[in-house]
C-alpha cells in the first residue's frame, strides 16, 4: 500500500494545537487541578517535554485569513476581495519582566515558567517606584501567559500593587508634569474580556477611571451589546497618562507603558482581548497595518484571543462603522458561547 505523505493527512494546524493544549491546561488549572495522573510516567514526562519545548518555540506566521473575507460586512470600506495576507506571527513579543514584585505564586500547573520573576505576584512589601523594563521587541515570545492563574484575592492584589507603581511613574517627562493623574484600569480581574484602548483623555485624567467620557459612553454601549457589564469585564489603556492635548502616544510613550499593560493581562490572562483602534492594536500585537487588515479573525497574545477593532472615538466620527465593529462583537461572541453560531 502506499504511504500518505503527512502534508495530505489534513491535520490540524501545530500552532492551534499549541494553543488549545495551553488553554486546556489554563482551565484545569482555573478549576483547581494540580496534578494530571500518568498511566505511563515516562511515555507522559516524553510528551510533556516534548510539547512544553514546542510551546517556547515561536508561532508560525498565520496562515491567509479565509475568514476575513466573510466577516468583513459589504459596504464599509474594507471590501472583502481586498483581505491581504495576514501580516505578522500572531505572538506577541514577550515582555522582559516587568520590574519584580517580591514573591511569585507558585506556578500550579505546565505553562513553561522562564527563569525571571513573573510580574503577577501580589506584594508582600511596599516596592519603590518600579521602573519598568522594556519589552524586548523582536524576541519570539510564549504563547501562554509566563505565570500560573492567580486566585481573585491576589489578582486584585497585584493589580493593586501595579497600579501603585503606575502613579508613581514619571518616565515620560511631559506627561507626568501635564497629567493630573495616572488612568491605571477599572473592572474584574477575572474578566473573560479585556477591552484595550489607547491613552486616556481629559475626562478620564480627572477622574482616574478609562472611557468615561463620550467615547467611553459609546464603549459601554458596546459591552452592554456583548451581553456584558463594565463591572464584568476590564478596560484599559496602552498609556497610562494623557497624551497634553489629546495627541497621539509618541513611540518612546508607548515602549514606556508596555509592561505595565503587559503585567495587567498576566495577572488577568483574559480569554478575549479587544483591541480599540491601531495604537492598541500595534502596541499589543507589534504589528499591525491597519484595522481594516486586521479585522474578522482572531489574533493572539499569550493565548488570549485578540479581536481588533475601531476606536469608539472614531464611531463617533464614523457611525456607519459602528456595524463593522458590532461584526467583530459578534464573532467574539460566537466564540464565546453567548451567541449561537
Ligand atoms: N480613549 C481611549 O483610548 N481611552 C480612554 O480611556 C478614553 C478615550
Amino acid at each position: 500500500m502506499n504511504e500518505v505523505p503527512s502534508a495530505n493527512l489534513n491535520l490540524p494546524d501545530p500552532h492551534e494545537i499549541r494553543v488549545g493544549v495551553g488553554q486546556l491546561l489554563k482551565h484545569l488549572q482555573r478549576v483547581g487541578v494540580e496534578y494530571l495522573p500518568a498511566a505511563d510516567p515516562g511515555r507522559a514526562e516524553q510528551w510533556t517535554t516534548t510539547l512544553l519545548a514546542s510551546v517556547a518555540q515561536p508561532a508560525p506566521v498565520a496562515a491567509e485569513p479565509s475568514a476575513a473575507a466573510s466577516v468583513t460586512p459589504e459596504g464599509l470600506g474594507q471590501p472583502a476581495a481586498a483581505a491581504p495576507p495576514a501580516p505578522a506571527p500572531p505572538v506577541a513579543a514577550p515582555a522582559a519582566p516587568v520590574a519584580a514584585p517580591p514573591a511569585a505564586a507558585p506556578p500550579a500547573a505546565a505553562p513553561p515558567q522562564p527563569a525571571a520573576t513573573p510580574p503577577t505576584a501580589a506584594p508582600q512589601t511596599p516596592a519603590p517606584a518600579a521602573r519598568p523594563q522594556p519589552a524586548a521587541a523582536a524576541a519570539p515570545g510564549p504563547t501562554i501567559y509566563r505565570t500560573a492563574s492567580l486566585p481573585i484575592a491576589d489578582r486584585q492584589a497585584s493589580l493593586e500593587h501595579w497600579g501603585q507603581q503606575v502613579a508613581q511613574c514619571t518616565l515620560c517627562h511631559e506627561l507626568a508634569c501635564t497629567r493630573k493623574q495616572t488612568v491605571f484600569g477599572a473592572g474584574h480581574a477575572q474578566a473573560r474580556v479585556v477591552f484595550f484602548g489607547e491613552a486616556p483623555g481629559a475626562d478620564e485624567d480627572r477622574e482616574g477611571i478609562p472611557f468615561v467620557g463620550r467615547a467611553g459612553q459609546l464603549l459601554t454601549k458596546i459591552i452592554e451589546a456583548t451581553k456584558l457589564s463594565r463591572d464584568e469585564v476590564y478596560i484599559m489603556n496602552t498609556l497610562k497618562c494623557r497624551p497634553p492635548g489629546n495627541r497621539n502616544p509618541l513611540p518612546d510613550e508607548l515602549k514606556n507603558c508596555r509592561p505595565f499593560f503587559e503585567a495587567q493581562l498576566e495577572i488577568i490572562q483574559p480569554e478575549y482581548i479587544v483591541c480599540l483602534g491601531l495604537f492598541a492594536a500595534q502596541s499589543l500585537l507589534q504589528s499591525a497595518p491597519s484595522i481594516g487588515r486586521m479585522r474578522g479573525r482572531f489574533h493572539n497574545y499569550h493565548g488570549s484571543k485578540v479581536v481588533v477593532t475601531y476606536h469608539p472615538s472614531y464611531l463617533l466620527r464614523n457611525a456607519k462603522m459602528k456595524g463593522a465593529v458590532w461584526q467583530d462583537m459578534q464573532m467574539m461572541m460566537r466564540a464565546m458561547g453567548t451567541l449561537p453560531a
